[in-house]
Order: C-alpha cells, then sequence, then structure tokens
C-alpha cells in the first residue's frame, strides 16, 4: 500500500528501523527494572526526535499537525524491537494527543514541548473499575473549584501510573448528562490528593509490555481544557490506527 506514503514517511521508517537495530538488541524487551528501563525508553525516543512525531511543530513537535501514519510507522517498527518501547512511544502519543487537539494555548505551551523532548512522560486516565468500554459510566467527578477544578474518583489500567509526569484524566461535570457531561484535565503527578495506589505490572507471553497499571487516588485541583477528545473517531485516527500498527510489529519476529 505505497500510496499511503511520501518520502518523509519512507524515511522515517527508515530512520525509525535503524534506531531499533542500534538501540534494543535481540530480545531486549525491557528486561531488568521495567519502570527505569521504561523511562530510559522515553527519554531516549525523545531525544532522538521520535516523540516529536506526537506532538504538532509549534510546541517542539515535526508536522504541523499529528499524523497517524508516522505513529503507525513507528508503533509497528518499535513493537517489533521491543514491546516496552513500543508502549513508551504509545502512551506518550494517546496523553500527548488530547493536549494538542484541544489544550489552550497556554496549556500546549506548557505541557507539549516537554512531552515532545521526552523530558516528561504522559498517561492517559479514562478506565475506571466500573467503566471500561462504556465511559458514559466514568464516576470520577470535576467540581469547579478556586483556582480550577477538583477531582475525586479512582482510575485503573492506567499505563505508565507512577512514572508519568502528566496525565489526561477524564472526569464528568454534569453526571446526569453522561458521556456529554466528560471533559478532559491534566493532572500533573505532584497535584494534592494525587496518589497511586496499587501497580500491577503485566506482559505478553515473557514481554513486560507496560510499566504497571496502577489505580490511581484523588482529590485534586486542576485545569479544564477538552470535553471532545473522543467520541469523533473517524478514517486514520492517530489515538486508534497506531494502536493496529503495534499489533502488526509484535509478530514481526515469528511470522
Ligand atoms: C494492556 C492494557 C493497557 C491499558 N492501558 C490503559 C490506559 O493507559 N488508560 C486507560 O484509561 N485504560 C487503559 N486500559 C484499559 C482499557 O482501555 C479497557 O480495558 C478497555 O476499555 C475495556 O474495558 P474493560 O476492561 O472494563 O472491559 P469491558 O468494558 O467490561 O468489556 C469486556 C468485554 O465485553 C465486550 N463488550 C463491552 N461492551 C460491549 C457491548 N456493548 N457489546 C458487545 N461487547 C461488549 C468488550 O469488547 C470486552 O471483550 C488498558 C488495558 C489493557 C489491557
Amino acid at each position: 500500500m505505497d500510496c499511503w506514503f511520501d518520502n518523509e514517511h519512507r524515511n522515517l521508517r527508515r530512520q525509525i528501523r535503524a534506531w531499533v537495530k542500534n538501540n534494543l538488541g535481540p530480545g531486549d524487551h525491557g528486561q531488568g527494572n521495567l519502570e527505569i528501563n521504561a523511562c530510559r525508553l522515553a527519554n531516549q525516543l525523545g531525544q532522538d526526535g521520535f516523540m516529536a512525531y506526537a506532538v504538532p511543530s509549534r510546541f517542539g513537535g515535526v508536522r504541523e499537525t499529528v499524523q497517524a501514519r508516522d505513529l503507525c510507522l513507528i508503533r509497528e517498527e518499535l513493537a517489533w524491537g521491543s514491546a516496552l518501547a513500543d508502549v513508551m512511544f504509545g502512551v506518550q502519543a494517546l496523553g500527548s494527543y488530547p493536549i494538542a487537539l484541544a489544550g489552550s494555548e497556554e496549556q500546549q505551551r506548557r505541557y507539549l514541548p516537554p512531552l515532545a523532548k521526552g523530558e516528561r512522560i504522559a498517561a492517559f486516565a479514562l478506565t475506571e473499575p466500573n467503566a471500561g468500554s462504556d465511559v458514559s459510566a466514568i464516576s470520577t467527578q470535576a467540581e469547579r473549584a478556586t483556582s480550577g477544578y477538583r477531582l475525586n474518583g479512582v482510575k485503573h489500567f492506567i499505563s505508565n501510573a507512577g512514572i508519568a509526569h502528566t496525565y489526561v484524566v477524564f472526569a464528568s461535570t454534569q453526571p446526569q448528562a453522561k458521556a456529554k457531561g466528560l471533559s478532559a484535565f491534566i493532572v500533573e503527578s505532584n497535584s494534592a490528593g494525587f496518589t497511586v495506589k496499587e501497580k500491577t505490572p503485566r506482559g505478553i507471553e515473557d514481554r513486560p509490555t507496560h510499566p504497571g497499571h496502577a489505580t490511581l487516588h484523588g482529590g485534586r485541583r486542576c485545569r479544564r481544557f477538552c470535553a471532545e477528545s473522543f467520541g469523533r473517531s473517524r478514517g486514520l485516527q492517530p489515538k486508534s490506527a497506531p494502536v493496529r500498527a503495534c499489533a502488526c510489529g509484535v509478530p514481526k519476529d515469528t511470522v
């Protein structure tokens, strides 16, 4: 399907393939200290310019708008080399995207450049014990407070929890409005009341894939920034298509 890709895409594939070859040895799937490896990979992917594909150029990224094809190419190659490296890239892109899509100018300037450089790590906190596929069941609530919002609720299965600095957390400002009452909030890991209660490392076969899923507990303040990060998935989306690309990359060395 070459019609999908131009020369910039082909160059990107060559670069990321070379990066995987040079930086991830055979069998290097992040064994050892998972969290240290996870942070190291995020930093390195940032320093070497790949995290920048997840952020618009105005805020330290590569292209004017984030392009799903770039994310797919990077995830497919990374997933082949190391499931952990792929997850670090994928979750960084997932956590950055709502800010790039709907953050205020001030929020984008503040949060996106360090994410593009891999200096800070992102997480995306949507799922709750009683709200998975059905996001309208989210019970985390956000109430106006003196300088922003106070969030109350519990999230779980949150990749990068405990190592991330910047969390995008979905909560309801109008519970009676169900999914239409949801907004996304930026929560920094040092926010008052924010806790990571439990970490549950997981793996696919012998590959640790996530530095940890965690339960987040919090009563915390932050600023509202978007109400439209999901629910508009049409075509090749930066949010969902790269997950499928990752699924193509993982089995490459087994087929
Ligand atoms: C490796 C991993 C990483 C994750 N990382 C994150 C993260 O970073 N952030 C985050 O917010 N979440 C994360 N999650 C959570 C993930 O998004 C949820 O697991 C997912 O949304 C499904 O929710 P659930 O597990 O509650 O399953 P459920 O919603 O209970 O679904 C269980 C099963 O029922 C099916 N089902 C549900 N509703 C219907 C329906 N209406 N019709 C037919 N079938 C249906 C589903 O397809 C599924 O097979 C992660 C999960 C995993 C496994």
